[in-house]
């Protein structure tokens, strides 16, 4: 299974090898700081063209897993391939600048004392083409007449898209983003992280994108990577994350959820919102002590005003076109509803919580998403049936 190192392939034997392998791969990777595990067996695939966005709360382990795909930090243990290469394992650790990796950092990345030009041009080498070259990077950005200026000289933006164009002018095989849009506000940086998307893709480049923001991880990935402590939580498409996330620790970072207790009512699995059929395959009596729980996003539900309804609106947040409120239930559970703000509902009002046409109910089984899976089932009958 493991890859054989490149070394001493010759050069169209090298190029047809890459063609059928990962962009980036990442297997079995640790990286401690005294006590601290950054970085614990992350195992990782990146497709050609793909962009992969890293997200999960401050101090995951993001930026330390980008700085040992860069090689600016050495894994305790673990392999790295670029475009099929072995740029770090048993024996090997080839220097950040042979990895052929394109950086764009959060802010003041730029060289202070070098024009935009000069800037882009750093990384190229002395090739025929360079003037070109830095041409065409500032025409992609869309900074043409701009090469001369220096960075202090340009918005918070502007300097963005030159740090991305140094990255992308010599053509690297990979190119890391590490929270490159968070010291610019908010319009801004939904603008260019529109224009940034457009340009990789145009580009064809192998992106991967460290973020916090589960926004701008939702708009700019392919996939999503959902890191805790130093693990990965969960891989897969922004969508697959919103709707089936495995656990409660990616549901509340990838979207808003809450958790209401379940359980059995005849032929359903019921909650305070609402129910669905019991899986047929369950145990019953349900084993006690294994948490029964349903998921609901806020906009899963609605709330009707009704002087006669056994919830009541505890709180009302403006957010533009909706309405968050907080509603507590009968048993004093609170949870969150997004509403349109055309019908604004009181603080205090008594409603009624219904469930929204073609929102499904998520079981979860002590803090783990239930899926209909054999392996869960087998499990599950093995400890208690
Ligand atoms: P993130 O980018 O997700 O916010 P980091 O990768 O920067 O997280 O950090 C992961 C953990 O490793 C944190 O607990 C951080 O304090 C620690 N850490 C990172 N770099 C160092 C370092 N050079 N020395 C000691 N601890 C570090
Ligand atoms: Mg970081």
């Amino acid at each position: 299974m493991r890859v054989v190192q490149s070394n001493h392939h010759t050069q169209a034997a090298v190029s047809e090898s890459i063609t059928g392998r990962k962009a980036l791969r990442l297997s079995g990777l640790w990286k401690s700081f005294r006590e601290t595990q950054a970085v614990a067996n992350v195992d990782l695939d990146v497709e050609r063209g793909e962009i992969l966005c890293l997200l999960g709360p401050s101090g995951c382990g993001k930026t330390t897993t980008l700085r040992l795909i860069a090689g600016f930090d050495a894994p305790d243990a673990g392999t790295i391939e670029i475009g099929g290469r072995t740029v770090f394992g048993p024996g090997v650790n080839e220097s950040p600048e042979k990895r052929r990796v394109g950086m764009v950092f959060q802010e003041g990345a730029l060289f202070p004392h070098l024009t935009v030009a000069q800037n882009i041009a750093f990384g190229l080498g002395r090739t025929r083409h360079r003037k070109e070259q830095v041409a065409s990077a500032l025409r992609m950005v869309d900074l043409e007449g701009y090469g001369e200026r220096y960075p202090h000289q340009l918005s918070g933006g502007q300097q963005q898209r030159v740090a991305l164009a140094r990255a992308l002018a010599p053509e690297p095989d990979l190119i890391l983003m590490d929270e490159p849009f968070s010291s610019l506000d908010r319009g801004l940086r939904e603008q260019l992280r529109t224009e940034v998307r457009a340009i990789l893709r145009e580009r064809g480049a192998t992106v991967v994108c460290v973020t916090h923001d589960q926004e701008e991880a939702m708009q700019l990935g392919d996939r999503v990577v959902v890191m805790n402590q130093g693990r990965i939580e969960q891989l897969g498409s922004p969508e697959d994350i919103f709707h089936h996330p495995d656990s409660r620790f990616t549901a509340e970072f990838f979207g808003t959820a809450d958790f209401l207790p379940a359980w059995q009512d005849g032929d359903f699995l019921a909650c305070e919102v609402g129910s669905m059929p019991w899986p047929p395959f369950w145990p019953t009596p349900w084993p006690e002590h294994k948490v029964l729980q349903i998921m609901v996003r806020p906009d899963c539900m609605d709330i009707l005003p009704d002087p006669s309804g056994d919830c009541i609106v505890t709180r009302r947040e403006f957010l533009g076109a909706f309405h968050m409120y907080a509603v507590a239930l009968p048993s004093g559970q609170q949870v969150q509803v997004l509403k349109s703000h055309v019908e604004d509902v009181e603080p205090g009002s008594r409603v009624r919580v219904a469930l929204r046409e073609g929102h499904r109910l998520l079981p979860f089984i002590d803090g783990r998403a239930f899926f209909d899976g054999p392996a869960y089932l087998a499990e599950l009958n093995g400890t208690h049936g």
